[in-house]
């Protein structure tokens, strides 16, 4: 990808590098962030400053570490100060994102924010309302779950957020119960012809992002 070179909005111009994102692809779960901070600025992979400490213990609570997921953020570069990604800019951004996520093809992707949740659940309703919760899009469940920044800031998230992160390894284990389909076994009279399914029609509900 040319994530790398990007020149499409003016976070370019005061980025240290673009931070694409890690994880192996393909991969289960995918975890999208809003955008680099300093320490991924300067080293170019995602999460690895405080907010990013907390999230690999999130992780390990759940049974779950960074190699086993991929982790990317809206934007890919990081705007000055930390301040809040603009829209113009996460528009410019959000191609590569759905092309991670083609690429990674997740069961589960973990929303951590009202950054992301905006951009990737539009109109669901906000991240206090909504964080803990399931929305299946597509055969994927989305997971919205507060920001690991927003429980360093805010004490009184952190137990929210754990619990979130437990709703997470509670729907795994479900998605992992489910035994795959066993092949049909070979039919011993002739077959009927196969009925043709009738083209699948466009979820209504299809996400943006995808
Ligand atoms: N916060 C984010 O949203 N993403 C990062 O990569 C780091 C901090």
């Amino acid at each position: 990808m040319r994530i790398r070179a990007c020149t499409l909005c003016g976070l370019h111009a005061t980025r240290t590098q673009a931070v694409p994102g890690a994880g192996p692809v393909p991969s289960e779960i995918m975890i999208v962030g809003e955008a680099p901070g300093f320490n991924e600025d300067v080293q170019g992979v995602p999460f690895v400053g405080a907010a990013g400490k907390l999230l690999d213990t999130l992780l390990g609570q759940i049974g779950l570490s960074r190699q086993q997921v991929f982790v990317a953020n809206v934007l890919k570069c990081r705007p000055p100060q930390n301040r809040d990604p603009m829209p113009h800019e996460a528009e410019a951004c959000l191609p590569y994102l759905r092309r991670q996520f083609a690429l990674v093809r997740p069961k589960a992707v973990l929303i951590l924010g009202r950054h992301a949740l905006e951009r990737m659940l539009p109109g669901v309703g906000g991240i206090s309302r909504v964080h803990g919760q399931i929305f299946m899009r597509s055969g994927v469940a989305f997971m919205p779950c507060y920001h690991p920044a927003a429980a360093l800031h805010n004490g009184g998230l952190l137990a929210d957020l754990q619990r979130d992160f437990d709703r997470v390894r509670e729907y795994l284990d479900r998605l992992l119960a489910v035994p795959e389909p066993e092949p049909e076994p070979a039919a011993e009279a002739e077959p009927e012809p196969a009925a043709v399914a009738p083209p699948s029609q466009p979820d209504p509900e299809q996400l943006p992002l995808i």
